[in-house]
């Protein structure tokens, strides 16, 4: 029996970057309970790691070092351990988990200077390296793959090129691309990449992931600032053991090797971007169609999350749009943006074009409800900018 609109009401469709939507049968892999020491855990971590460096294209070079907690926790672990006490890094910003990325290498009270683009404009590869000219203490460079505060793309390949040929290190949060772009170490330098289970991967939250370069993470032994999130330590007690250092999150590592499987059979990186790409194609030519305007060029657009510019009409209330929306099914986003009034609708999750579809029906219904007609945007002229 179909579900009732009830019922569908009761469990939304999530278009948004995290949590996201999962399968069932990812959040059915919860309902048993694990121990740590259980062999047969101990073989899932194995694998859950083995395959995580599979996909970097790292096997033979990288390690993955998994650690409780958001996708946060796993970035402060890469800044806290990649980075030497007496490193610099030079901080590549262009919304808001660059500047998280900031925050949280001054609470560490590490060296470092940041490279800032505006949050619609990607990072300037050629700029990174004019920048490592000119500094020549830079030791590390960190920079977001997919930018999600807007949607936007980062040249993550050509700025590891820069990096690599000055002999400086690459650290990148690639939290909401990894398991749908493409990032392969053996063409795009680095030290580490952070991640999550949470986002493109489709686990449930919980656990963050460093994909670490070996040799690297050999030389990081007492860089990092607090014992939970040594990468080191988790590393090399995992690596003697078998084992988490502290309680593992058994439960979100037994739906993650589950949404790992999962990605597998539907063709890995390519065929979960694939899905992610037609995803985002179905939802921009649909809110185009009613009059919006995406922030970004199609050309800068990952097909991730889609920000759009908040319709001028002032009928149009983004709460209550918000809100019907809800009551329909399906939780978008609100904008994160200082560049512009916008909100966000995410491509990634256990989500179809279908599901696309029909969510595009969802907002037509909406809008007619809430009598707006015409959803183009303030002028660009008349627009407030930071
Ligand atoms: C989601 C995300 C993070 C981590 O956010 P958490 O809320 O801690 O999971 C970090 N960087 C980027 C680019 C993200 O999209």
């Amino acid at each position: 029996m179909p579900p009732s609109p009830i019922e569908r009401n009761a469990v939304p469709l999530l278009l948004t970057p995290g949590p996201l939507t999962t399968s069932e049968t990812t959040k059915r892999a919860m309902l048993r309970d694990w121990g740590s020491r259980d062999g047969r855990f101990v073989e899932m971590n194995a694998r859950i790691r083995h395959r995580l460096v599979e996909l970097a294209g790292g096997l033979g070079s990288h390690v993955t070092v998994p650690l409780q907690g958001s996708g946060t926790f796993a970035v402060e672990a890469m800044l806290g351990t990649m980075l030497p006490r007496d490193g610099k890094i030079l901080l590549c910003i262009n919304g808001a988990y660059g500047h998280r990325m900031a925050r949280i290498v001054e609470m560490l009270g590490r060296d470092f200077v940041e490279y800032e683009t505006a949050e619609d404009t990607p990072i300037d590869a050629a700029e990174v390296g004019r920048r490592l000219d000119g500094d020549p203490a830079v030791s590390h460079v960190a920079i977001v793959h997919c930018e999600t505060t807007s949607g936007v793309l980062n040249p993550v390949e050509a700025v590891a090129a820069e990096v690599a040929r000055r002999g400086r290190r690459l650290l990148i949060d690639a939290m909401s691309a990894f398991g749908a772009l493409p990032l392969d170490v053996r063409r795009v330098a680095c030290d580490a990449v952070a991640a999550s289970s949470n986002k493109c991967l489709e686990g449930v939250p919980g656990m963050g992931f460093v994909i670490a370069r070996e040799a690297a993470l050999a030389e990081c032994e007492g860089n990092a600032h607090a014992l939970s999130l040594d990468l080191h330590d988790q590393w090399r007690f995992m690596e003697r053991a078998g084992q988490w250092r502290f309680t593992p999150p058994t439960h979100v590592i037994a739906a993650f090797d589950q949404a790992l499987r999962e990605h597998e059979e539907e063709g890995g990186v390519e065929g979960r971007g694939g899905r992610y790409r037609e995803n985002c194609r179905v939802l921009v030519d649909g809110m185009r169609a009613m009059g919006f305007e995406t922030l970004l060029p199609d050309a800068v657009q990952a097909p991730i999350i889609v920000t759009f510019h908040m319709p001028a009409d002032p009928r149009f209330d983004f709460q209550a749009f918000y809100d019907r929306l809800r009551d329909r099914g399906f939780v978008i986003y609100p904008g994160k943006l200082t560049v512009a009034d916008s909100f966000r609708i995410g491509c990634i999750g256990r989500l179809t074009p279908a599901d696309m579809g029909d969510a595009l029906a969802a907002i037509a219904a909406t809008l007619a409800d809430m009598g707006v007609a015409n959803c183009a945007p303030v002028p660009v002229a008349r627009r407030a900018t930071a």
